[in-house]
């Protein structure tokens, strides 16, 4: 079962983050997807919040992956400037996803070959004409993250 979010404005965006952010466990990897400006960073820093983090939040393309502690430990990462799956070892990549936090990873579609086969899939829409409009699509893949979809309709509706 899909979800679809609609929001206009990075702070309906982020306010989303929050939400999610309520109902994600030790060892939830969210995949995001969606081009440059699509809306990947505010949905993090929206979950950061959610999980009671306070520092900034900022975009880990240079350093690929920024952690912090909040009510469970964050993961930001975002392989946009890695070359590959090929790649992702190095980076210790199985530490974070097969781990006790949550990771949050942007661009994933770059390193699909390495994603766990259960995870939460987000999909970032935008649309012409309309700038600060998104469409948010949640797809899970497996038990754990169809109970999550579950919960967040509860939570939040049927979507839009
Ligand atoms: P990404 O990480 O996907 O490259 P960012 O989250 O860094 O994108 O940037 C999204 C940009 O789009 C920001 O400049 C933000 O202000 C803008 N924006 C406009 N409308 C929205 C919206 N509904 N949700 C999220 N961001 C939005
Ligand atoms: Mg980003």
């Amino acid at each position: 079962m899909a979800f679809v979010w609609r929001t206009r404005s990075p702070g309906e965006t982020e306010e989303f983050g929050r939400l999610l952010a309520s109902i994600l466990l030790p060892g939830d990897v969210l995949c995001l997807y969606g081009d440059l400006g699509a809306g990947k960073t505010v949905l993090a820093r929206g979950i950061a919040r959610g999980l009671g983090i306070t520092r900034p939040v900022t975009s880990p393309t240079f350093t690929l992956i920024n952690e912090y502690s909040g009510r469970l430990p964050l993961y930001h990462m975002d392989v946009y400037r890695l070359g590959g799956s090929g790649e992702m070892a190095d980076l210790g990549y199985e530490e974070y996803f097969y781990g006790e936090g949550v990771t949050v990873l942007e661009w994933a579609g770059r390193v699909e070959e390495v994603l766990p086969s259960e995870r939460l899939d987000i999909y970032f829409k935008g649309f012409q004409g309309e700038p600060d409009l998104r469409e948010i699509h949640i797809i899970p893949r497996g038990r754990r993250y169809e109970e999550l979809v579950k919960e967040l309709t509860a939570l939040v509706g049927a979507g839009y």
